[in-house]
C-alpha cells in the first residue's frame, strides 16, 4: 500500500506521489535480479565454470541492489528536493536496466555459459514487461529503459543468426505491445493522480471555508480557537512576543435597529475592510470572532507596538467614519490588547480571559477607549 499523503500541500502532490510510487515499487526490484541471476547460474551448463562471470555478475547486481534499497527520498515536500531523488533514481533504473541487459546478452553470447536461451528470451521478456508495469508513471525513460533491456539479446541472437524469423517477429510484436500498454499505463497513472489532486485541492477549499466568515471574508472562531493554542505555544517554545487585539463595535444593536439588518451586515463588512487597511503585516491574522466581534492576533509584536496599531485603529475610525450606501456612519470601538506572559498565562484561557476583561473594561469605563491586559 502507497503511504498516506502526511498533510501535504496541492502544490507539491503530484510531484511527492510520484517519488513515494517509485520509492515503494523499487524496494523489490533488487531482489528480483538477484534471484533470477542465481536462476540463471544454478541453471547454466557448468555452474562451477566461468565463476568470473556470475560472481562478478552477483557484485554488479549486488551494487545496484544496494543503491536501490538505500536511496530514500526526502521526507519534507520541497519541489527541487524531490526533483533531484527522482533524477538520481531514474539514472539508477536506466544504469541497472543497461547493466542487467548487457549481462544476459553477454551470457547468451558465449555459447557454454547459458543453457537455456529460451530461458534468457523469456527472462528479457519478463523484465521489460515488468519495467512498463512499474514504472509508468515516465513514458520516456520507462520506454528506454525497456529497450536498455530488451535490445541487446536480440542483437546478440540476430548475430548469431540462432534466432528464427518467427521468434524474432513474435518478439518484435511484444515489443510493440509494450509500448501500448505503456502509452495506457502512463495514461492511467496520470489521471489517477489528477483525481487525488482534485480531492485534496476540493478539501483545501473546504478547509478555507470552515476557517473564513462568510460576511467579512475575515478568519472565523473556529480559525481564532485553533490558531491561538498553536500560536501561544510557539511563543512559549521561541521566547518571541504574541500581542492579541479583541475589539467590539459600541452599540451595534443601534445600526440594527435604526437602518435594518442588512445595513448592519454592510457596516460589520466595511469594518472588516478597514481592519485590513490598519493592520496589514501579512503575519497578522484578522477575524471576526462574534457578531460584532473582532480579534486581531500579532506573533512576534511587543505589547507596545500592538497597542500602538490598535490605538490607531480606533482613532482613524473616530476620524474617518465608515460609509454606509455614501453617508458616514459614525461608529466607535472599544478594544482590550494584551500580550502573552509565559510565566502567568498558563493557559490558553487565561491569556484570553485577560484581554477579554480588558475589553470589558473598556466597555464599562465609558466605550471608544483601549484597555490594556492586567
Ligand atoms: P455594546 O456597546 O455593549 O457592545 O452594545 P452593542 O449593541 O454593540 O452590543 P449588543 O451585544 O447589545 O448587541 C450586539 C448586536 O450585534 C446585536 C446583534 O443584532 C448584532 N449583530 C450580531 N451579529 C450580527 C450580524 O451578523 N449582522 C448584523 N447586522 N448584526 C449583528
Ligand atoms: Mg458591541
Ligand atoms: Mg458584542
Amino acid at each position: 500500500m502507497p503511504a498516506e499523503p502526511p498533510a501535504i500541500s496541492s502544490s507539491c502532490f503530484p510531484l511527492w506521489r510520484e517519488v513515494n510510487d517509485v520509492y515503494i515499487r523499487s524496494r523489490f526490484a533488487g531482489y528480483y535480479y538477484l534471484l533470477t541471476w542465481a536462476l540463471l547460474w544454478l541453471t547454466s551448463a557448468q555452474p562451477w565454470q566461468n565463476l568470473w562471470v556470475w560472481g562478478g555478475g552477483s557484485v554488479v547486481l549486488l551494487t545496484f541492489f544496494f543503491l536501490r534499497n538505500f536511496s530514500r527520498p526526502c521526507k519534507q515536500q520541497v519541489a527541487a528536493q524531490l526533483q533531484h531523488w527522482l533524477r538520481l533514481q531514474w539514472t539508477i533504473i536506466l544504469l541497472h536496466s543497461l547493466a542487467w541487459g548487457l549481462m544476459l546478452a553477454g551470457i547468451l553470447y558465449h555459447p557454454d555459459i547459458v543453457a537455456s536461451h529460451f530461458l534468457v528470451m523469456l527472462i528479457v521478456v519478463v523484465f521489460s514487461t515488468a519495467l512498463a508495469f512499474t514504472y509508468p508513471m515516465r513514458m520516456l525513460p520507462c520506454a528506454l529503459a525497456i529497450l536498455l533491456v530488451y535490445l541487446p539479446s536480440n542483437v546478440v541472437k540476430y548475430q548469431q543468426g540462432t534466432s528464427e524469423i518467427g521468434e524474432s517477429v513474435a518478439l518484435a510484436i511484444y515489443l510493440g505491445y509494450l509500448g501500448l500498454f505503456l502509452y495506457r499505463w502512463n495514461r492511467e497513472y496520470r489521471i489517477g493522480l489528477k483525481r487525488e489532486l482534485r480531492l485534496i485541492q476540493h478539501s483545501e477549499e473546504l478547509e478555507e471555508l470552515s476557517r473564513t466568515d462568510a460576511l467579512t471574508a475575515l478568519g472565523n472562531r473556529l480559525q481564532f480557537n485553533s490558531l491561538l493554542p498553536s500560536w501561544q505555544a510557539n511563543a512559549r517554545r521561541q521566547n518571541s512576543p504574541l500581542s492579541l487585539i479583541l475589539m467590539d463595535i459600541d452599540y451595534f444593536k443601534q445600526v440594527n435597529d435604526r437602518f435594518g439588518h442588512s445595513a448592519g451586515d454592510l457596516c460589520l463588512h466595511a469594518f472588516a475592510e478597514r481592519m485590513r487597511q490598519v493592520f496589514r503585516r501579512d503575519s497578522d491574522v484578522l477575524m471576526r470572532v462574534g457578531g460584532e466581534e473582532f480579534a486581531v492576533l500579532m506573533p512576534n509584536t511587543p505589547l507596545e507596538q500592538a497597542v500602538q496599531l490598535a490605538e490607531h485603529f480606533r482613532n482613524d475610525l473616530v476620524c474617518h467614519p465608515l460609509q454606509l450606501h455614501d453617508q458616514a456612519l459614525p461608529l466607535t470601538c472599544s478594544l482590550g490588547v494584551g500580550s502573552y506572559l509565559p510565566l502567568s498565562d498558563d493557559s490558553t484561557e487565561s491569556f484570553y480571559k485577560r484581554i477579554d476583561d480588558a475589553l470589558y473594561r473598556a466597555k464599562a469605563n465609558g466605550r471608544n477607549r483601549l484597555e490594556l491586559a492586567e
